[in-house]
């Protein structure tokens, strides 16, 4: 289990900081329009299933994209109901894409991101990753750097929550990318508010710890409280308790398990790549990505790193985009 490792060694320097308030940022009367064009058309498939060009759920939206089917009735004739529907969903895939192409645009991506397949009708069954096993694991959660999955579709995951940026918020809804964010309580406990905006926008919060601490060196009652008191701030913050459980540093021992799966945690997702503002660190031997790879990056700013999140989004989409691949929403799959 010493394959990964998280490089966040300026933590503990991110909790001294406060957060930064961003300046005044000027925005372009198109940048409305376009927000405002976006948010019309894509409203049904932001919430909850992660958009990224998904349509084949498009009986939430009611309206929504798909108006097109109702402006041909002579299409949709008697017994064609399931035709019709079938059509409708193309169409609005079409349209999803188009104004994904517009807002990758905007980002200054180099690439429109591909769209997501739809995700799987039952959910792959996941094992720990060989190598990563602890000694009476098979009940316990397991733990992976990646799901089974044929699909071209990787998962961002996003970690701590020092760097509060609000472009990230809008620029992940404008573009439809799918992504998880693990939080630590210790760096989002001065603006529970944003998470609360980012949970608005469909993005399911999942447990980091309250104080992002080595867990394997805590005695189990003491990871308990770690593990646990983090459940608990998410549900009385978010109401909802995570499913999902990243331990700091990718350390984790049977105690850390155990700890975790007495309050209600399912899977503990690793990773298999990081992503920065300007570079990939590859934690697989052939330096790629595969088909259900995690991707790992952190809520961080430019006194981080080398650049801003939608900086580091641009250079990851990248990356994720040449090779082919398309970002799916982890909670489908897990
Ligand atoms: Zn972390």
């Amino acid at each position: 289990m010493q394959l990964v490792r998280q490089t966040d060694e300026k933590v503990a320097e991110r909790q001294r900081r406060q957060l930064r308030h961003p300046g005044p940022r000027t925005r372009a009367v198109a940048a409305v329009l376009l927000i405002a064009a976006l948010g019309s058309a894509c409203a049904a498939g932001s919430e909850g299933r992660g958009g990224a060009g998904r349509t084949g759920d498009g009986g939430g939206g009611g309206g929504g994209p798909v108006e097109s089917a109702s402006g041909e009735p002579g299409r949709a004739g008697p017994g064609t109901g399931a035709e019709a529907v079938k059509k409708a969903d193309a169409a609005a895939a079409v349209k999803a894409q188009a104004l994904r192409a517009v807002a990758a645009k905007k980002w200054k991506l180099a690439k429109t991101p591909l769209a997501a397949p739809a995700p799987p009708a039952v959910k792959p069954k996941i094992a720990t990753r060989k190598g990563f096993e602890v000694t009476g694991g098979a009940s316990l959660p397991p733990v992976f750097t990646n799901v089974p999955t044929k699909e071209k579709v990787v998962f961002l995951t996003i970690d701590d929550g020092a760097e509060k940026d609000p472009e990230l918020l809008r620029m992940m809804d404008e573009l439809k990318i799918p992504y998880s964010a693990f939080l630590s309580d210790y760096v989002i406990n001065d603006n529970y508010a944003y998470f609360k905006k980012m949970q608005a926008r469909g993005v399911s919060l999942h447990n980091h710890t309250l104080t992002h601490p080595y867990l394997p060196g805590l005695s189990y009652e003491e990871q308990k409280r770690e593990i646990c008191g983090q459940q608990d701030k998410i549900k009385k913050q978010y109401g909802k308790r995570p499913e999902l459980f990243r331990p700091p540093f990718g350390n984790y021992n049977a105690g850390t398990l155990r700890a975790a799966k007495s309050c209600g945690v399912k899977a503990v997702p690793l990773w298999s790549s990081e992503a920065f503002p300007d570079h990939m660190e590859w934690r697989e031997w052939d330096r790629d990505l595969h088909p259900g790879d995690i991707v790992l990056t952190h809520f961080r700013g430019k006194e981080d790193w080398k650049g801003s999140m939608p900086d580091m989004i641009r250079h990851v989409m990248k990356t994720i985009t040449d090779k082919g691949y398309a970002v799916a929403k982890l909670e489908d799959y897990v």
